[in-house]
Order: C-alpha cells, then sequence, then structure tokens
C-alpha cells in the first residue's frame, strides 16, 4: 500500500511544519515541508486541506476485553465492585469472547487517533490474535499472579511465551508482566525474576494505585510497594509502573535510577477515588511519562484525549502551579511507545512505523487556531479525528473504522456477550 497525503500542516514530534507525507508498506517512506513531483500509481491520495497530521495516540495500559462491563456496575466500593461484580463476570469469559472484545476496543482506539496499546490481561493468545488481525501495534503482557501456579509453573509458561511470541509480526510483541504486588507471594516474584534474567525482559505491573494496597504492604513488608518489588530485584531491565498514584520520593528516584517509568491513567484513578499520581515531581526528578486508559470498567471510555488533558490539568491543580506539566509534554508522553519498548512510532521520519492521525482543525473547538498543539491537548476530542493510520493502513477514514471485519455484526456480536455473562450472573 502506497499513500500520499499532501497539503497537511504536519507536528512531527518535534516541530510544526506544511508539508507533505508519503507512506509505503507500514513504513513512512517522505516526510517533507517540499513537495516534489512524483507520478507514482498511489493507492490513494489525500489533500488534507489544511488538517493536522501528527504521531497517533500511544495507550499506555489497557485491558481491552474489559469493553464487556462498560457501565455494568457503577458506584461502588472498589472492593465491593472488584469481588461481586467484576471478578465473576470475567471468569465467565472464554477465548472467543475476548477475541472479539478485544477487536471492539481496537475499534474504538482506531476511533480515537490510537494505534498501540500496552496491554493487559488473561486470555492472551485470543487477544493477541485480535490486535494481529486488526492491525494495530501492541505489546501483550498476561498480569501473572498467585493464581498462575507454582513458581516453576510461572517460569515454564514465561519460557513459552517468549517462544511463541518470538514468531509473531513484530508489532505484536510479548512483555512480561505481573499483576501487582499484593497479589503475588514472594515465590512468584521470585519466579518472575528468573525468568527475567533468562530472557532480559524489563517488568510491567499496576503499582501503588490505591492507599490500601501500599498501607497493607507496608504493614506486611515494612516497605512501600515500588521500594519493595525494586529490593526483590525485578527492576535489573527498567520497565513501567501503572497509577503509581501513591509513589514515594524515595519511589521516585528508585523509578529514575531503575528506569521505571511511570504510566498516568488520571480517568480511572479519579473515578474510582485513588488520587493525582505525582506527575510534575516525577517529571522534576527524570521519571518518563506514559499514559493510558486503564480499562473500560472502570474509565469508561478507552479515550487518549480525555487522558492526556487530565493527565495536564490535574498536575496543576496538584501543584498548585498552572505552569506545571506543558502542553507538548504530555502530548509526546501520550503519543510516545518507545518506554514500553516498541520503538520507531514515537515520531514521524522516514523509516518510522506509518502510524499517525488527521485532526480536523476546521471545527469550532480548534478554531482560531492560535497554538495547534495547546488545542489538541486542551481543546481537541476523539470527534476531531478524520483518518487514523496503523501500519501503513487506513483504519479509521470520516466515520469507517476497519478492524478486519463488519463493524457493524462485531458490536452485536459484543453486545450479545455482555448479555450473556450479565444474564448468567444474576442467576
Ligand atoms: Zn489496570
Amino acid at each position: 500500500m502506497e499513500l500520499r497525503f499532501f497539503n497537511a500542516l504536519i507536528w512531527d514530534g518535534e516541530k510544526l511544519f506544511r508539508g507533505e507525507l508519503r507512506t509505503e508498506g507500514d513504513r513512512i517512506s517522505y516526510i517533507s515541508p517540499v513537495s516534489t513531483m512524483d507520478y507514482r500509481d498511489w493507492d490513494r491520495e489525500i489533500d488534507c486541506g489544511g488538517n493536522l497530521i501528527m504521531p497517533s495516540f500511544k495507550n499506555g495500559h489497557t485491558h481491552s476485553p474489559m469493553v464487556f462491563l462498560r457501565s455494568y456496575a457503577e458506584d461502588l466500593p472498589l472492593q465491593e465492585w472488584l469481588t461481586d461484580k467484576v471478578f465473576p463476570a470475567e471468569a465467565k469469559l472464554t477465548d472467543d469472547d475476548c477475541y472479539k472484545l478485544t477487536k471492539l476496543a481496537v475499534a474504538e482506539y482506531y476511533s480515537g487517533g490510537t494505534t498501540y496499546c500496552c496491554e493487559m490481561y488473561g486470555h492472551t493468545r485470543a487477544v493477541a490474535d485480535a490486535f494481529v488481525d486488526s492491525g494495530i501495534a501492541a505489546t501483550v503482557t498476561e498480569g501473572i499472579l498467585n493464581f498462575d501456579g507454582t513458581p516453576s509453573q510461572i517460569e515454564k509458561r514465561v519460557d513459552e511465551s517468549v517462544e511463541y511470541y518470538s514468531n509473531f509480526p513484530a508489532r505484536v510483541r510479548y512483555g512480561l508482566s505481573v499483576h501487582a504486588q499484593y497479589t503475588c507471594s514472594d515465590d512468584t516474584l521470585g519466579a518472575v525474576r528468573n525468568a527475567q534474567r533468562r530472557h532480559w525482559l524489563p517488568l510491567f505491573a499496576h503499582m501503588s494505585e490505591t492507599r490500601r494496597e501500599v498501607g497493607s504492604c507496608v504493614k506486611q513488608t515494612g516497605m512501600t510497594p515500588i521500594a519493595y518489588l525494586h529490593s526483590k530485584g525485578l527492576f535489573e531491565y527498567g520497565g513501567a509502573g501503572f497509577h503509581c498514584v501513591h509513589a514515594t520520593d524515595e519511589e521516585i528516584d528508585i523509578m529514575a535510577s531503575s528506569h521505571v517509568a511511570a504510566v498516568t491513567c488520571p480517568c480511572s484513578n479519579l473515578k474510582l477515588a485513588s488520587g493525582i499520581a505525582p506527575l510534575a515531581k516525577m517529571k522534576e526528578r527524570g521519571v518518563a511519562l506514559g499514559i493510558g486508559t486503564d480499562g473500560a470498567a472502570s474509565n469508561n471510555a478507552l479515550d487518549m484525549f480525555r487522558e492526556t488533558y487530565l493527565a495536564a490539568v490535574l498536575q496543576k491543580y496538584a501543584t498548585n502551579d498552572a505552569a506545571a506539566m506543558g502542553a507538548q509534554y504530555v502530548l509526546s508522553a501520550a503519543t510516545s511507545a518507545s518506554v514500553y519498548g516498541f520503538e520507531g512510532a514515537d515520531r514521524l521520519a522516514r523509516g518510522a512505523y506509518a502510524d499517525f492521525v488527521m485532526l480536523d482543525l476546521h471545527a469550532p473547538n480548534m478554531s482560531p487556531g492560535n497554538d495547534v498543539l495547546n488545542d489538541v491537548v486542551y481543546a481537541a476530542g476523539k470527534h476531531n479525528v478524520l483518518m487514523t493510520v496503523s501500519g501503513g493502513k487506513i483504519v479509521f477514514d470520516h466515520g469507517a473504522i476497519d478492524v478486519g471485519e463488519d463493524y457493524e455484526q462485531l458490536r452485536d456480536e459484543c453486545a450479545a456477550i455482555a448479555r450473556r455473562i450479565a444474564d448468567a450472573s444474576r442467576r
């Protein structure tokens, strides 16, 4: 597939210019302020009409199949919500369900300009197949916890996963995650560390999401969760912590020196009353930032515009400083995937992945255009996405979604899955 986008305003991740972008296969083949003559037989030539082309969003933390629980049980205390509603419903999911539900999540990612996700869920092979079939880039992690078996079973499972995903297309890869410190015994963590050392794997995990989690870790181990994971040798190859709402100063320094990024999910943290992560302090001390949505059960939208906006404005509120967290810094975090080990999609450049979006600059909420990047962070929404290109393929085009199968039918099938599980849960 060869595409030509001309007459565009381009933000390549660093600078803003008027110009043209071309793709060949899954890569960008040309990007320049200069439109040279090229009478190629393009698969499509798109006059961007002065609209903005910029790197697509990269969703740093999600549980894609959880779309079936969107708005299913609301306004409950966190523990009751999890143990009475979420866990029993999840136990009824099949691999086929997760394949379909993941594709529905991808449809939502595409419609909101997202082309990568760092995933954590069960039924991982079905989820990974859905990613490959829909053309999104992803890091697939399984969220290991004590239920996964004895230490030797866990080590074997990681070995098998590394082998299994080595045959996958380069855009969908394996990542090692544990669910969280509080769901993993020392034996489980030891098995994970052994597997990490065999395969040089960074660690992904939920970290210090709630006060309750931090309190029980301190009671049990005398340490806070991030410090505890570090003490067990799990940050030897870096990684990323999801949420990190209650990270202490000591833990922020550990993250910086161990190359553990903080992936913030502000919507979920607000809705579950978890708190506001100390992102401004993390930035100051050199912790890399990623932004994610978390699952649809706790958010409830998989919308990176919302997360990016909140990541910026909540820091201003929390630090009592309107100058905290500039728009361009937050937007770079929201559009970068290298913090998750997925390289070549952070910036638009020749040879980089053709992962980008076209945003409507003619919409009322983007006018008069005093500062386009400020507009994207503070004023834009997913309704401004005109096109999404993932791996050189147009996957969202003025409302039409392409996840490799009929969208309307997929949506109906997913609604039937949600109904079936809700009915069974009432019995
Ligand atoms: Zn999560």
